[in-house]
């Protein structure tokens, strides 16, 4: 299990959990070059000190995250696995698009 960041982040990233997370698990620390931060699941070790820091609730374990973001949980994931090959991070965004879209 891990924590998650889902939708109500996207174009926020004020990085208050960044702050506070002690593992140092969530990217990219300077909020650059992403619409959203993500926290790698390998690394996270469930202490919830982000959680309770986020202005918009965008932050859930994953057992509580609501339905209608559950594809956060790939992606927080996807951009750990990608980030060292920008070309192929790059395109998964691309192909995930509307994913990436702030729908509420
Ligand atoms: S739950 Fe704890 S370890 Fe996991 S991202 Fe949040 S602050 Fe970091
Ligand atoms: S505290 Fe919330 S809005 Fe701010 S960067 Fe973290 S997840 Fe995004």
């Amino acid at each position: 299990m891990a924590y998650i960041i889902a939708e109500p982040c996207i174009d926020v990233k004020d990085k208050s959990c960044v702050e506070v997370c002690p593992v140092d698990c969530i990217h990219p620390t300077d909020g650059e070059g992403e619409p959203i931060l993500y926290i790698d699941p390998d690394e996270c070790i469930d202490c919830g000190a982000c959680e309770p820091e986020c202005p918009v609730e965008a932050i859930f374990a994953e057992e509580d995250l609501p339905e209608e973001w559950h594809r956060f949980i790939e992606i927080n994931a996807k951009y750990f696995e990608l980030k060292d090959h920008p070309a192929e991070w790059t395109k998964y965004k691309e192909a995930h698009a509307a994913d990436f879209e702030k729908k509420a």
